[in-house]
């Protein structure tokens, strides 16, 4: 039989970079590429790497080694690309290096170093391209690249300036994604607030109808699917108020992913975030007011330089008062290439690190708070696993891999990708326990 040529894939890093690994992938079976998830199979290895903050850049090193010692034959693309000259110096071996978000340019580079055999066989592609995510839930890219110049953050100098993709576009992939199965989509992108304004909120027919690419657009289209559907990495701007009656309507998951990093004025500016003069809890009460059942997700940052102990005392009593349901928090690491580097006043290690565990137990009392008062409720989950002692499912409140869980015991008769009514039993700060109605 004549061999096919194969690429074993190695995908590193957040959601945006899961989604250009997909879309790879799914280029290359059109090709008529086999994937191999083992070196021994494959002619060539790509890997997908994360250049985010350090910790990523060297996992994103050690995984080039690895392929490297392994398999010897490797491209290196995503994120970390941008800095050729790093990856050279560690691996100088590695067959070619691309950028993040440099589709065109990995797949010439594959087809340099492995000729793709000719085969007018494109059938073996499903229709909705490969996914990496479970078949239940897929990551929705609406756009590439970001406008802001977040001091502590490199990611604009990667993947350059927004670049959305019009709205007909990424509709049609959602509705690709919910006929072959998929219940729950997530929107990701660098600043989903943001989506259009780089194309003039570009207006594109869809069915017929004229709508603008725009984020309440897409929220509200998307909304028509009868899917799930995540909001992430939103930003507080006015505008985004518009989309809460949509969650209240039941047309979008009562979520909101928005990364607010402080809450002091002056450090939010410091940071240089987007929206940084916004009166966030005002906002949060409007919307609570709006969507009582809206989750809350955001992450910070503590110990940013120059963060004095009153400035981080005001961050602990904007959780106190804002009452997030789930929180991400990171002690500030200078990342190699960040403005934020060259500010003064470093916080020393010590510090934060102690400012980090005072953050964390507070938001572990709120999260636990939350969570105890949906004990006794009724809701929807989607089950997303099967296993032995019974089902593990998510409620709207649970993005996967970064919030929480829901177990019903023994309900080892479910599918995954059921939606199931289930009775709140008992909760910790993380997880749920409940029983089926
Ligand atoms: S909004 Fe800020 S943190 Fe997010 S990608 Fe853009 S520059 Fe980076």
């Amino acid at each position: 039989m004549k061999h096919i040529p194969t690429v074993g894939f190695i995908s590193l890093g957040c959601p945006k970079a899961l989604v250009d690994s997909e879309k790879i992938l799914t280029g290359l079976r059109t090709e008529g590429y086999a994937i191999s998830s083992t070196y021994q199979d494959a002619d060539i290895v790509v890997v997908n790497t994360c250049g985010f903050i350090d910790a990523a850049v060297e996992e994103s090193l050690d995984s080039i080694g690895e392929a490297i010692k392994e398999h010897g034959r490797v491209i290196v693309t995503g994120c970390l690309g941008a800095r050729e000259a790093d990856i050279r110096a560690r691996h100088p071996q590695v067959l070619q290096v691309t950028g993040a978000h440099a589709y065109e340019e990995v797949m010439a580079a594959v087809h340099t170093h492995l000729p793709p055999r000719h085969d007018p066989f494109v059938s073996l592609v499903p229709p909705q391209g490969v996914k990496l995510t479970p078949s239940h839930y897929a990551y929705l890219k609406i756009s590439e690249g970001c406008n802001h110049r977040c001091t502590f953050c490199i990611i604009p100098s990667l993947r350059g300036d927004l670049v959305s993709r019009p709205l007909d576009d990424v509709l049609l992939e959602a509705e690709k994604l919910v006929a072959a199965g998929v219940k729950e989509i997530l929107v990701v992108s660098q600043d989903t607030s943001a989506y259009g304004v780089d194309i003039n909120y570009q207006a594109v027919n869809w069915r017929g109808q004229s709508v603008q690419t725009r984020f309440y657009e897409l929220a509200d289209k998307l909304g028509e699917l009868g899917c799930w559907v995540r909001m992430h990495y939103v930003y507080p701007y006015p505008h985004v108020d518009k989309i809460i009656p949509l969650m209240a309507e039941g047309k979008l998951l009562p979520y909101l992913d928005i990364p607010f990093q402080h809450a002091n004025n002056r450090l939010l500016k410091l940071m240089k975030r987007p929206a940084a003069s916004q009166n966030n809890l005002e906002r949060i009460n409007a919307w609570r007011a709006i969507c009582p059942e809206i989750s809350l997700r955001s992450t910070f940052i503590v110990g940013f330089p120059g963060e004095t102990e009153q400035e981080f005392t005001e961050l602990l009593d904007f959780l106190t008062e804002a009452r997030l349901d789930r929180v991400g928090c990171f002690a500030y690491s200078p990342v190699q290439g960040a403005v934020a580097n060259t500010l003064p006043n470093a916080v020393p290690e010590e510090v934060k690190q102690e400012r980090l565990a005072r953050f964390m137990a507070l938001q572990a009392e709120i999260s636990a708070e939350r969570l105890q008062q949906r004990v006794g409720r009724i809701e929807t989950v989607l089950v997303d696993e099967v296993v032995a002692e019974g089902a593990v499912a998510r409620s709207k409140a649970d993005a996967p891999e970064i919030d929480g869980q829901v177990f019903i015991d023994g309900a080892t008769h479910l599918t995954v990708g059921d939606f199931v009514k289930i009775e709140i039993e008992e909760a910790d700060e993380h997880d749920l326990w409940g029983h089926l109605v």
